[in-house]
């Protein structure tokens, strides 16, 4: 087995990407969508208003001594770029490629002063995708064969989008519409979201599941009302209604639902132990783990198995192709999401544009992947790349 020769962290000079909430004015995903700013109407409006794009796209690089490349791209930018080259590259850099437990050990532990959640597991995922890319390319293996190979010929997807009546039409299975309005915009804006959800219900037939995230804007009080006003519509489920560290509201939030709406989260959770967390206290149905930011596939294979023995679902958050891989060999992930990424939602697009090259969307909602080795996309020539911190400490 090649050892790796090179690690190297990039920030990327384009709109879009890795971090898709970096968009021109006028996208929907950037428009009056609730959020934990929610209660200060200066930040309502734009989530771009408070930041949510600040981080920017990363690119992680691993070479072989081969001359093999293997890379993935995920949020983080600079900060991540700086952690990956001054701290974590040390135990990648030297390692056989195939030590892929080793090494995500050996990344974790020696952050743990520092690390634990959030941006540091953000940059460890990045540097985890990025060898498994490579070990796919040099045993010339995609990676869900990898993982232990495929339990399905295809997948199929629900569809994140500020028009799930038009992803109906497009093949998806669902929609899953983000809210616009927190507590702080009081009975109105209860309103208006449980309106919203009733119009799209008469837009879409009824076998056509809608769900509704709240990305941590509500409170236990609110979301349980939001619930029950949206009982007999076809609701399946309703995600991250609460800070992702409130796992006794998420608790309480999932035993104050009406019978059949399922209750969701994860894509802020990071690492098995906190994902353990959410299953003992019983805060979800449907864990939805980021890739990109939970600890990356090697920590995403152990919560996914704890999750399986807990008898719950795993829907990864978004995260494209380094997804995919993962769904199409587990029963408990019986389909994946796509985030609707064209301006106005009305048609389906790379999730990741314009960064990956042959990033592989669902045809009438659906994706038999290819075996292409590793996850089977190329790094966009067009789009610049910087590295900010090559070998600085080093
Ligand atoms: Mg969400």
């Amino acid at each position: 087995m090649p050892r790796i020769r090179h690690l190297r962290a990039f920030t990327v000079d384009a709109q879009g990407g890795a971090d898709y909430h970096d968009q021109p004015a006028g996208h929907w995903i950037d428009d009056h969508i609730a959020t934990p700013m929610s209660v200060y109407p200066e930040y309502r409006q734009s989530r771009q208003s408070f930041g949510i794009d600040v981080l920017g796209s990363l690119v992680v690089e691993a070479e072989a001594d081969d001359g093999t490349v293997g890379f993935a791209v995920t949020t983080g930018g600079e900060p991540a770029a700086w952690i990956i080259e001054n701290h974590l590259a040390r135990f990648v850099e030297g390692a056989p490629a195939g030590d892929l437990e080793r090494i995500w050990d050996q990344m974790f532990r020696a952050t743990l002063f520092y690390g634990r959640k959030g941006l540091v597991l953000n940059a460890i995922s990045g540097v985890d995708l990025a060898l498994w890319d490579l070990l796919g390319k040099l045993r010339e293996e995609p990676v869900y064969a990898l993982l232990g190979g495929p339990v399905r010929e295809e997948q199929v997807f629900y569809a994140t989008t500020a028009r799930p009546d038009l992803a109906e039409g497009m093949g998806f299975i669902g929609g899953k519409l983000p809210l616009r309005h927190g507590p702080a915009e009081g009975e109105e804006g209860l309103r208006a979201n449980v309106e919203v959800m009733r119009s799209m219900r008469e837009r879409v037939g009824d076998d056509f599941f809608l769900a509704c995230d709240c990305w941590m804007s509500m409170d236990v009080p609110y979301a349980t009302r939001l619930g029950h006003r949206l009982d007999g519509l076809g609701v399946r489920w309703i995600e991250e209604a609460l800070p992702p560290d409130d796992y006794w509201g998420y608790a309480e939030l999932r035993r104050s639902l009406p019978p059949g709406m399922l209750t969701s989260t994860g894509e802020h959770e990071a690492g098995r132990l906190g994902f353990r967390l959410l299953l003992e206290m019983d805060c979800a149905d449907i864990l939805q783990p980021d890739v990109g930011w939970c600890g990356g596939l090697t920590e995403l294979v152990k919560i996914s198995a704890l999750a399986d023995a807990h008898g719950k679902l795993v829907v990864p958050h978004g995260s494209s192709v380094y997804s995919y891989h993962f769904v199409i060999t587990r029963h408990n992930s019986p389909f994946a999401e796509f985030l609707m990424m064209a301006p106005r939602a009305d048609e389906v697009v790379p999730m990741f544009s314009p960064l990956l090259l042959d990033e592989p969307v669902p045809v009438g909602g659906r994706l038999t992947l290819p075996d292409t080795p590793g996850f089977g996309v190329r790094l966009n020539p067009e789009c610049e790349l910087k590295r900010p911190y090559a070998n600085r400490r080093r």
